[in-house]
This record gives structure tokens, C-alpha cells and sequence, in this order.
């Protein structure tokens, strides 16, 4: 819909007599007054447009300069009642303009969307490719660590060969040194070409898994915290940056003893009250944006740890077990006797070469062990 806006130039200040309240109907200084703020907001609303059409980039649906060109078509338009862009038929009056400020919203609302589409997209591509990256270099790292073990033995019993003065000793090193060295060399070649193969595929494949990666939601419903389909898509990225940063994980997996006969003896409505309390607790501990806490399934919960050792981890897991176990009381129907919320704890801390299945087992292992051992209590297995 189309309204219009008297152009009159805006005048001077008024006095502080002249701000005195008028009466109810519009008085001449009212109109003079009403005209001068207007006059202030268009400057201000040109003033921003400017500046937006200053910094315009190329999108999917324009380019910066047709973005910068439209824009100031539109400043013009509401600033001094210039045509709108693609828009031959305006015609605008003398002294009266109008102005289509619908227009101006639809056009702006429109722009910004595109651009917040473009960035979303342009953003997650560039993480995964990033991530695709950092899983080459993983596979690199790993390899390369298990051919060195290989070319160092060899080269430990040339070197036996070589002080035991037995010529025959060290010419049959000598030829399986060669016949190792090629073998490794053949071998890399191979798996230069895999790895080839496999980056492309993957980036073939980003615009798909970036829909279904999508579609999935992250969070468990309950407790708020990452869900299991997250954990799993993380624990695999943990590992390949771990390795190539070489930076020491751990993984915890926690578990809410005897989590059934509380479900029993209050009914489920207060077992959920226990996993938010105890979700919430376990936020409140792993403060760090690299701390990964995730709802595993049931009531067990997976933690991941970057940049931290077997001995700090226990310290937090200690430090998390207390804070249940001093938790206020969970309120329970009928006056009974709230329930006592205890946790056990296993870690395992990653070692190199770990798929995440190993690092799973080891960190399982862990709680298994100081469940056996009589629950509330935390239990680590080294890497
Ligand atoms: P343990 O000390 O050996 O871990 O014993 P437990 O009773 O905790 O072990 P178990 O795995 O047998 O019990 C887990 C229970 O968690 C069983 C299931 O009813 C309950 N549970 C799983 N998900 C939910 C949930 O979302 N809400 C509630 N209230 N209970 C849940
Ligand atoms: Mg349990």
C-alpha cells in the first residue's frame, strides 16, 4: 500500500517555551515539529542504507553491485521520493512524494534472508571440507607412524647385522632392507591413490550429507544435551584432531547407579527429574567449549575430553561424582523419602591409532570395572 510523507525541509530547534505541552488539536508548531523528526529518521534510515549498499557482496540471487545499485535506488526512493527501481511507471509529484515503505521492507527482508542463506551454506561447506582435511591428514599420521615402527625394526637388525662382522648375516639385511623399502614405497603409492579417490567422493558428496546432517536434530530432548547421533558423529572428528595436533583425550562414559529401582519405587516422571538434575550437573562441570557432553542413551552419558590426560580427567570425574551426590534432594510425591542420586564413572584415554569402536571399548571397560568394584566411584584404563 502506498503512503505519503510531506517533503518540507526540516527546521531549526525549538526553543524550551516553545516545547510546552499545546492543547488537544494539532497546532502549526505540532505539523513543523512532526516534519522536522521525519526529516531526522530519513537521514538516518538513507544514512544506513548507504552504508548497507557500501558493503554488498555477491550472493546466490545478485551480485554486490546490482545489490549496491537497488539499494540506493531504494534510499533515493524513501528519502527524497525518487522511483523505485524497476518501477518505470512511478511518477513522482512536486513537494508531496510517496513512498513504498512495504516495498522497501519486502525488498530489504528478501536481501537479508538471501544473504543469511549464502553464508549458512558457504560456512558449513568450508567446515566440511575443513574436517574432510583433517581426516586425510589423520590417516596420513597413522600410517606413516605404523611404516616408521616397520623400517625401524628392519633397520635395528641391519644394525645387528652389521656389528656381528658376518658378511652373509648382513647382505641378507642388506637385500630385505631393499625388498621392505620398496614394499613401503609401493604401499604409500597406493594409498596416495585411495586418499585421492576418497576426498573426491567426499566432496561430491558435502551437499547431501550437509541435508541429512540437517534434517537430524542434535539434541536430546530431556536433558537438553548433544544426543547420541551427535557423539557418534564427533568421537570419530575428536580422534583425527587429536592425532594431528597430538594432544592427549580422554573419554567418560557415566552411568546413574541403580537408575531402574529409582524409576521403580517414585515412578518415571521423577527418574526424568533425576536426568535433567544430573544433566544439569554434568554442564556445570565441563565448562570448556571443548568439552563435549552427551547423552549416551538411558541414563548413561558420554563425556569427551580434548587437550586432557588420564590424571586430570579423574580430578573431574571425581569432582562430577561429588557434585551428585551433594545434589539437594529431587522432590517426590507423597512426602517419601527422596532417592539418592550416586554415579559410576569409567575413562579410557585415547591412544594413537584408536578407531572410535577402541576408544568406546576402553572407556566401557573402565566402567564396567568400577561398577564391579561397588558403583559410586571412578575408574580409569591408560591408553
Ligand atoms: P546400574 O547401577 O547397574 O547402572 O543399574 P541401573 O538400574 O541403572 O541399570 P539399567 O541399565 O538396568 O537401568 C537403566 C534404566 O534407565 C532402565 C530404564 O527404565 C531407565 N531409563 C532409560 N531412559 C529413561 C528415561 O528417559 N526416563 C526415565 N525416567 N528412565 C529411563
Ligand atoms: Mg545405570
Amino acid at each position: 500500500m502506498l503512503s505519503f510523507f510531506s517533503s518540507k525541509a526540516p527546521k531549526a530547534a525549538p526553543t524550551a517555551a516553545e516545547e510546552a505541552p499545546s492543547g488537544s488539536a494539532p497546532s502549526t508548531f505540532d505539523k513543523e515539529e512532526l516534519s522536522r523528526e521525519t526529516g531526522i529518521v530519513l537521514d538516518a534510515m538513507g544514512s544506513l542504507l548507504q552504508l548497507y549498499s557500501k558493503f554488498a557482496f555477491d550472493t546466490e540471487l545478485r551480485t554486490g553491485d546490482e545489490i549496491r545499485s537497488l539499494v540506493q535506488h531504494w534510499r533515493l526512493h524513501g528519502v527524497v521520493g525518487a522511483r523505485r527501481p524497476d518501477h518505470p511507471e512511478d511518477k513522482p509529484g512536486a513537494g508531496i512524494f510517496y513512498r513504498d515503505w512495504k516495498g522497501l521492507i519486502n525488498f530489504f527482508g528478501e536481501q537479508r534472508r538471501d544473504e543469511s542463506k549464502y553464508v549458512t551454506r558457504v560456512l558449513s561447506d568450508f567446515r566440511d571440507v575443513t574436517w574432510a582435511f583433517v581426516s586425510a591428514v589423520h590417516t596420513v599420521v597413522v600410517e606413516e607412524h605404523e611404516e616408521s615402527r616397520i623400517a625401524n625394526d628392519q633397520l635395528s637388525r641391519m644394525r645387528v647385522a652389521v656389528e656381528s662382522n658376518s658378511t652373509d648375516l648382513m647382505k641378507r639385511e642388506a637385500l630385505a632392507v631393499v625388498s621392505v623399502m620398496e614394499k613401503l614405497i609401493e604401499h604409500r603409492k597406493e594409498r596416495q591413490r585411495e586418499q585421492f579417490a576418497i576426498l573426491a567422493d567426499k566432496l561430491k558428496n558435502l551437499g547431501r550429507e550437509l541435508e541429512d546432517a540437517r534434517r537430524e536434530s542434535a539434541i536430546d530432548g530431556l536433558t537438553g544435551l548433544h544426543n547420541r547421533k551427535s557423539f557418534d558423529d564427533y568421537i570419530g572428528r575428536s580422534i583425527e584432531l587429536h592425532t594431528l595436533l597430538g594432544q592427549p583425550g580422554c573419554l567418560m562414559m557415566v552411568d546413574i547407579d541403580r537408575f531402574k529401582q529409582i524409576n521403580d519405587a517414585y515412578g518415571h516422571p521423577v527418574g526424568d527429574a533425576a536426568l535433567r538434575q544430573i544433566s544439569n550437573t554434568l554442564s556445570r562441570t565441563f565448562l570448556r567449549r571443548v568439552d563435549f557432553v552427551s547423552r549416551y542413551g538411558g541414563d548413561e552419558f558420554a563425556v569427551i575430553l580434548q587437550e586432557t590426560g588420564i590424571d586430570n580427567a579423574f580430578m573431574l570425574a571425581e569432582r562430577l561424582r561429588r557434585a551428585v551426590s551433594d545434589l539437594p534432594p529431587i522432590e517426590v510425591p507423597g512426602g517419601a523419602e527422596p532417592p539418592q542420586l550416586t554415579l559410576t564413572i569409567g575413562i579410557g584415554e585415547l591412544k594413537l591409532g584408536d578407531t572410535g569402536m577402541d576408544w568406546m571399548k576402553r572407556a566401557d571397560a573402565a566402567l564396567y570395572h568400577a561398577k564391579r568394584a561397588g558403583r559410586d566411584r571412578v575408574h580409569t584404563i591408560a591408553g
